[in-house]
């Protein structure tokens, strides 16, 4: 390679094993979820890849084929991951990480594979998080795979809130599905007539149950809700047409159109009856968002998938690329490293591994922390409860004085007797959490999937020609496009965007932030080799121009840092999403190092590994900062108005005459001097004068210093490039193309 540094230690041996990803996205402990992983890749690499390989992509058709799938995955245990072992599942307690762990493993080959599981799931949610316990076990169990010996088909559901424009979008407000009461006798429950219409709905193809939002068309209905509407359902449940997808052409989706009258039980999470007006005890938008905000953390990573399933395919075609020339006998390095004999093809590879590496570590961060937090959410429900807290002002009110105990807690030393007292409340540990999920949650949608999509691209044009065939092993140019979907889907990036913009200035975010950057420079102190110090740089950066954002006006006097100024409110949560990725993927390259040792399986070629994936690390907090810069200098600096040659500006010039002068007093100042008006009046050739950094002294100092610390991050990136051009690959990939 054109590389002239040589390693300084033992050099990755072959790709991360599985062991070692059990290390680091914690499940080494968990046997359910490492066989769950197994039994996910054999249907993906099995089933489902030969699914592709036979062009099944091609049609938007629901085939007799595509339905296949859905079988295997009832039969690998795909499906019930979803359910409590009581319900017919095997896996106990929350399971964001193993949802997230089976999505990861089909996407790696076809991520409409993976949807398609996913949107079943995404049916069952709403119930799941807020449905009734009737509900819960009815929908549940119909969902279930048949257990040995029962002679019964899984019930499948699609989830409903996209409709035809101009409704919903980013906006899940504007609703046009409509429910009324179609009857309501003395007595009785009521009967709801459900109107809606559906755009884009995955499963529609075979769903037997759908969870729709609607909005109240009736003053006997009080709000919106979601309401489950069943095939079989009297009136209208038309599947529509299928959608001509480009993307996820082995998911089922649609258009359907419903008008369907069904009983009250119906509204998901139940209702009251007061004067006369049925009270949905959950209004649409609250299912909606404690359902998304779990189920986006999975899409997230579908994406990351892509990346990391990209390496083993571009690897072996760059080192096969000259075999079978008159040139490259072998044993010569034309034969042997091909492509890889050049440094560009090695460094691009290397970005699109480490983009792999920080949107995996920050999506499963992501989905552990729900599993944490799931448990804690059901507690604090039952304190607020306890204590005869009901309704959102009150619990908003007793959340405040939570998060309020919580930021005091992170204001202690370590070994202050008020610590444990603070870290016992469930309440501050629920805040704590919250308000981290409520990041990284959008963080993982955003930045995996739109930056994913956009090394997908690189991935892609790494196998130049054969890239945008069929024939690409690895399917990558679906997988390019694929992205994008998983980009729009479960709401674009806008709402990401917006999300983060809110999320990211609560007090007990930023007080958890602030503790970050010590906990980085505490890491790089240790491990220089890491990134972490450039990266404490970049979030320190990040803190200073959100803070300086909160008071900045722009040239005209209008606030900055405010709801519609998306041009300030937007760039700065996409600068916080490479950041706090690059800040997961440390943590776990330090977990698989403490951790590593202990595992016979791990333990040998450790070393090389570790080295390799510290240098990626590396590599991901100098490009994140150097993102997190770009973004931060143009919103403190892009505001303000140039001066141009006018009276204003020549305030702030030399007149060629008075610098003479000075130059008596000050020797040296002249050359020093850049705007000189001529006694001609004559000016530099230029915009204007050049701008000042009133205010902003000190963001100019952190720019230097950041500049400085990203020292040594190109050498980690050519040691991760060498590592590259000799790690063992497998002789073909697992999975045809
Ligand atoms: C294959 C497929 C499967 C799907 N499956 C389902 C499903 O199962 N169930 C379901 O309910 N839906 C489903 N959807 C719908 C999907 O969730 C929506 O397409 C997605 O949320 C985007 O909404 P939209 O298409 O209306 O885009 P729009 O809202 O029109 O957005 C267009 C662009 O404008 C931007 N934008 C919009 N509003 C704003 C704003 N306020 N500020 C700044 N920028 C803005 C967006 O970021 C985006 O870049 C599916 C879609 C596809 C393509």
């Amino acid at each position: 390679m054109g590389s002239t540094t040589t390693p300084l230690v033992e050099t990755m041996r072959t790709l991360p094993s599985d062991a070692v990803r059990q290390i680091q996205w914690r499940f080494a402990d968990r046997y359910d979820l490492q066989m769950l992983v197994q039994s996910a890749r054999s249907v993906a690499r099995g089933p489902v890849a030969r699914l592709v390989a036979a062009g099944e992509r091609n049609t938007h058709e629901w085939t007799a084929a595509k339905n296949t799938m859905l079988e295997a995955f009832d039969a690998a245990g795909i499906t019930a991951t979803f359910m409590e072992p009581e319900e017919g599942g095997f896996i106990a307690g929350p399971k964001n990480l193993a949802l997230s762990l089976a999505a990861f493993e089909l996407a790696w080959v076809d991520g409409g594979a993976a949807t398609g599981s996913l949107a079943g799931f995404l049916a069952l949610a709403p119930i799941h998080e807020r449905g009734t316990e009737e509900q819960v076990k009815k929908y549940m169990s119909l969902a279930a795979p048949a257990q040995p010996g029962e002679d019964r088909k899984p019930w499948r559901g699609a989830f409903a809130l996209t409709e035809p424009i101009p409704y919903v979008g980013v906006d899940t407000g504007m609703l046009s599905g409509k429910l009324r009461v179609a009857e309501w006798k003395d007595g009785e429950e009521p009967m709801l007539q459900v109107d809606k219409r559906g755009r884009f709905i995955t499963n529609i193809g075979f769903a037997n149950f759908v969870t729709a939002a609607v909005d109240s068309a009736d003053e006997r209905i009080k709000s919106s809700c979601m309401v489950i509407l069943e095939e079989g359902d009297e009136g209208i449940y038309d599947r529509g047409t299928p959608t001509k997808k480009l993307v996820h052409q082995l998911s089922s989706t649609g258009d359907p159109i419903f008008n369907l009258k069904v009983p009250a039980s119906r509204i998901v999470g139940g209702y009251t009856i007061k004067d006369g007006v049925i009270i949905p005890n959950f209004d649409h938008s609250e299912v909606i968002e404690a359902v998304f905000r779990r189920t986006r953390v999975t899409v997230g990573l579908m994406t990351s998938a892509k990346l990391l399933s990209a390496v083993e395919p571009v690897i072996r075609y760059q080192r096969g690329r000259f075999r079978g020339a008159e040139t490259a006998t072998p044993g010569s390095l034309r034969y042997e490293m091909g492509i890889q004999q050049r440094e560009d093809a090695l460094h691009r590879l290397v970005d699109v591994w480490a983009t792999g590496e920080a949107s995996a570590s920050l999506g499963f961060a992501a989905a552990r922390l729900f599993d944490e937090l799931d448990p804690l959410e059901r507690e604090k429900t039952a304190i607020l409860k306890e204590r005869g807290i009901t309704g959102k002002r009150a619990e908003i009110k007793a959340m405040r004085e939570a998060e309020a105990r919580a930021i005091a807690l992170l204001a202690l030393p370590e070994g202050d007797p008020k610590r444990t007292e603070l870290e016992a409340d469930p309440l501050v540990r629920y805040a704590l959490l919250d308000a981290v999920a409520n990041v990284l949650c959008p963080a993982t949608k955003l930045w995996n999937t739109g930056q994913g999509s956009n090394m997908m691209r690189e991935a892609v044009s790494l196998m130049g020609g054969y890239g945008i065939t069929e024939d690409c092993p690895g399917f990558l140019a679906n997988k390019w496009m694929d992205s994008q979907l998983e980009a729009t889907y479960e709401g674009p990036e806008a709402v990401q965007r917006r999300q983060l913009t809110i999320t990211m200035t609560s007090e007990v975010f930023l007080a958890q932030f602030r503790r970050w950057i010590a906990e980085m420079r505490g890491i790089a102190s240790d491990r220089p080799g890491t990134g972490a110090c450039t990266l404490a740089t970049a979030m320190t950066m990040w803190l200073w121009t959100f803070n300086h954002l909160q008071k900045a006006t722009d040239a005209n006097g209008k606030k900055l840092y405010q709801g519609p100024r998306q041009g300030v409110t937007f760039a700065l949560a996409d600068a916080l999403c490479w950041l706090m990725a690059s800040r997961c993927q440390i943590l776990d390259v330090l977990e698989l190092e403490a951790k590593g040792p202990q595992d016979p399986a791990v333990a040998e070629g450790l070393a090389g590994t570790l080295q390799f994936l510290t240098d990626l690390c590396h590599t991901q907090a100098a490009r994140a900062a150097g993102e997190a810069s770009r973004i931060c200098a143009e919103l403190v600096y892009g505001y303000n108005r140039h001066p141009a040659w006018d009276a204003e500006g020549y305030k702030a010039c030399f007149l060629s005459d008075e610098l003479d002068e000075y130059e008596s007093i000050i020797p040296g100042i002249t050359s020093a001097a850049t705007d000189v008006i001529a006694a001609t009046g004559t000016h530099p050739v230029k915009a204007g004068p050049c701008a000042g950094c009133a205010g902003s002294v000190d963001f100019l100092h952190l720019q230097n210093k950041l500049a400085t610390c990203l020292t040594g991050s190109r050498l980690a990136k050519d040691r991760a490039a060498e590592a590259v051009s000799k790690v063992m690959i497998p002789e073909a990939l697992d999975y045809p193309a």
